[in-house]
């Protein structure tokens, strides 16, 4: 995928309503939805509805408060559906396999044991 510099976002056309997502959880700031490529038998993704911060160093520089409501957004969707056990993965850049470059974090769990 070559998402490097598209505006708007695959992310943001998923908040417009642009692009189907299955949506887990919505607030005003913050959307989660399911992996179209699930890795684990839980895989979401958890993204700021902004899409100004490429990445997370970017976002905890800029909004830390909108970064921790990331994290417990994730904690959520696992106490739900993994008895709050989850691994919690920002790719940042494109040599560690960033494709979007729109801050997100992908909440994996479910029978990771590596
Ligand atoms: P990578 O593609 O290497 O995982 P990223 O960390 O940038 O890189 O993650 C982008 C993620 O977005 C991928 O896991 C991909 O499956 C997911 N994705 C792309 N398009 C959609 C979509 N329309 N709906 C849900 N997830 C999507």
């Amino acid at each position: 995928m070559s998402s490097e510099s598209e505006s708007p976002s695959i992310f943001s056309r998923i908040v417009a309503r642009e692009i189907p997502a299955t949506i887990v959880r919505e607030t005003d700031r913050v959307i989660a939805f399911e992996d179209i490529a699930p890795k684990a038998p839980v895989h979401v993704l958890v993204v700021p509805k902004t899409e100004q911060y490429r990445d997370v160093v970017e976002l905890a520089a800029g909004d830390p408060g909108l970064l921790a409501e990331i994290v417990a957004t994730a904690q959520s969707i696992a106490e739900e559906r993994a008895e709050g056990e989850f691994r919690l993965i920002f790719n940042t850049g494109e040599n560690a396999g960033q494709t979007v470059f729109h801050v997100h974090a992908h909440v994996l769990a479910g029978g990771l044991k590596e």
